[in-house]
């Protein structure tokens, strides 16, 4: 079966391995079209605000990058939020895997 995740393997949901990942979700609300993908995909890291554009739940403002907004994550269930990145049309939402350093989605 083709998941959103593609032939990427690596992030799927594995019951019981239960491998934690160590995220960083980078999301920028300027530039949020308010469709809720984000929130559908993982719905524990988005909620809508009044005006249905998201918001990351308990995310800091970025320190230079006005808008934007960062937090870090450390989960069993990676698949989640890479799929809220990966659903996002106007691709807002990056995640950095934080054990290797690079950037898994979108
Ligand atoms: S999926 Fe992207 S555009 Fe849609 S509400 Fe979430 S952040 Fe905004």
């Amino acid at each position: 079966m083709t998941t959103i995740l593609g032939d990427d393997k690596r992030y799927e949901h594995d019951r019981k391995a239960r491998k934690k990942y160590k995220l960083r979700i980078i999301y920028n609300k300027s530039g949020c079209t308010a469709a809720g993908h984000c929130v559908l995909s993982d719905p524990y890291n988005f909620k809508l605000d009044e005006e249905f554009k998201a918001i990351l739940v308990d995310g800091t403002p970025h320190p230079t990058s006005k808008g934007v907004f960062v937090k870090e994550i450390e989960t069993d269930e990676p698949h989640l939020v890479i799929n809220a990145a990966k659903t996002c049309t106007p691709r807002v939402i990056s995640i950095v895997d934080l054990e290797t350093g690079k950037r898994i989605a979108p």
